[in-house]
């Protein structure tokens, strides 16, 4: 009753909805529901891995081969967040991005200072046609205007079409990705934050930052939505 009174205030004051819960939100997901999505919790700096005892940075067994500085995955990909994952990722619901990137930008807030570029995971031209849009893409858009930080996308391509990582073992999706990226610009000095929806093994993110590396980038850190909760064997 109250929201049909004031329906032009509400409006000013709550521009959007929540994706999940269809409540009125100004951030993307309200507060209650980014409450369900599962966080985190003190993850390895390096692998993203958590939860590590009370106390530690890193884990002792993290992957040696890691080509980033640091990961940042502030929720776990597991009930409820995953579908809304899915659904940026393969139902073509586009404005998930701008929500889920607010999460992201929150956490990466006090990361702010260490970085000075953002560069999305790109996707083959090929999958960019089918689907319509790059989903890191437009959660990288969403983290760009919150944290004032510049995306570069000029000159960063995956060159090789690769077949979907989620069919493949962690081994398999190492040889599937290797060289998939080019980078043809300079990046000297630069410190950048490479911007995906998901991280698993790890695979596309190392062949990204390698070759963003290779650029000339100083520090190279790779900011996801969500980390497996487990590498898969
Ligand atoms: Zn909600
Ligand atoms: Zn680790």
């Amino acid at each position: 009753m109250l929201k049909q009174v004031y329906e032009p205030l509400w409006g000013l004051l709550f521009p959007e909805t929540c994706p999940r819960c269809g409540g009125p939100t100004s951030t993307g997901f309200c507060t209650p529901c980014r409450h369900d999505f599962p966080r985190n919790i003190r993850a390895c700096r390096y692998c993203g891995i958590g939860p590590l005892p009370s106390g530690a940075k890193v884990c002792a067994q993290h992957n040696p081969a890691w080509q980033t500085d640091q990961i940042l995955a502030p929720l776990l990909f597991a009930w409820p967040l995953e579908r809304y994952i899915y659904a940026l990722k393969f139902g073509g619901q586009r404005a998930l991005g701008r929500a889920l990137g607010q999460i992201l930008a929150e956490s990466a807030a006090p990361q702010r200072c260490n970085i000075d570029a953002i560069v999305s995971v790109p996707l083959h031209p090929r999958r960019l046609l089918q689907r319509g849009y790059n989903q890191a893409l437009e959660i990288a858009r969403s983290v760009s205007a919150q944290l004032h930080i510049p995306i570069l996308r000029a000159g960063i391509q995956r060159c090789k079409a690769t077949p979907p990582q989620s069919r493949l073992t962690a081994a398999q999706r190492q040889q599937n990705i290797a060289g998939a990226f080019a980078v043809r610009r300079d990046l000297s000095g630069r410190r950048v934050a490479i911007i995906d929806d998901v991280i698993t093994t790890g695979a596309t993110v190392n062949a990204l930052a390698n070759a963003i590396r290779a650029a000339g980038a100083t520090r190279v850190e790779a900011w996801a939505v969500a980390r497996t909760p487990l590498p898969p064997v």
